[in-house]
């Protein structure tokens, strides 16, 4: 989502692919605002514990594949490959849904293949509304071939990344996408305290209810 800022200035025009990164916490949010939706509009009902962990689970999985393997070592070629490819997304996500429905877990395997599928556009758009490029050939991966990258240390590499989304925020730009997480994260929250905080363990619901 951020990056070295170029000769111009400019924060995101200049970047290199791999620099553009959506961060966890704004793949949770959205995944959790469509899949709320779709759990009272389809099964007339708030998420619970099970499916909320899933749907978790779901928006996490292509960075949790790609992320280390793709930085941090030379079994992926970049971290944007295998898990954001839709070439295993859609097989996983219908062997997941295969068995969630086999078991009788139904939400659980809707809510993890939401959570994972979200994903993806979620990576090609945050990027653009940012004034990124278009980014869709890893959706083809390996048909259509990552660039390879240098292997870096993954902890190093996650640092510099926040360190340049610090930048990021202290600039015009950045402080009017602040305001737009701000949106996102806050609406997904109220969301989830309405749902009556689905896979919040019990001291968290205390807290939170002020009991
Ligand atoms: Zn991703």
């Amino acid at each position: 989502m951020v990056g070295e800022p170029g000769r111009s200035g400019c924060y995101i025009r200049s970047l290199p692919p791999e620099v553009v990164v959506v961060w966890p916490w704004e793949h949770l949010a959205f995944g959790y605002l469509v899949y709320s939706v779709v759990a009272r509009r389809l099964g007339g009902q708030r998420p619970g514990r099970a499916d909320a962990i899933a749907l978790v689970i779901g928006t996490q999985v292509p960075d949790l594949i790609d992320k280390p393997l793709g930085w941090g070592t030379t079994i992926l070629p970049s971290g944007y490959s295998l898990g954001h490819s839709l070439l295993v997304a859609i097989p996983l996500s219908g062997l997941v849904l295969a068995l969630a429905f086999l078991t009788d877990n139904r939400a659980v395997g809707i809510a993890f293949t939401i959570g994972y599928l979200v994903h993806l556009p979620g990576d090609i758009v945050y990027p653009l509304l940012l004034g990124g490029d278009i980014r869709l050939s890893f959706l083809l991966w390996p048909v259509v071939p990552a660039a390879d990258q240098s292997t870096v240390s993954v902890i190093a590499h996650v640092r510099h990344l926040a360190g340049n989304f610090l930048g990021f925020l202290s600039t015009p730009r950045g402080q009017l996408y602040l305001l737009l997480e701000a949106l996102l994260v806050g609406t997904a929250a109220l969301r989830w305290f309405a749902d009556g905080l689905p896979g919040a363990r019990w001291p968290v619901r205390r807290w939170v209810r002020g009991g």
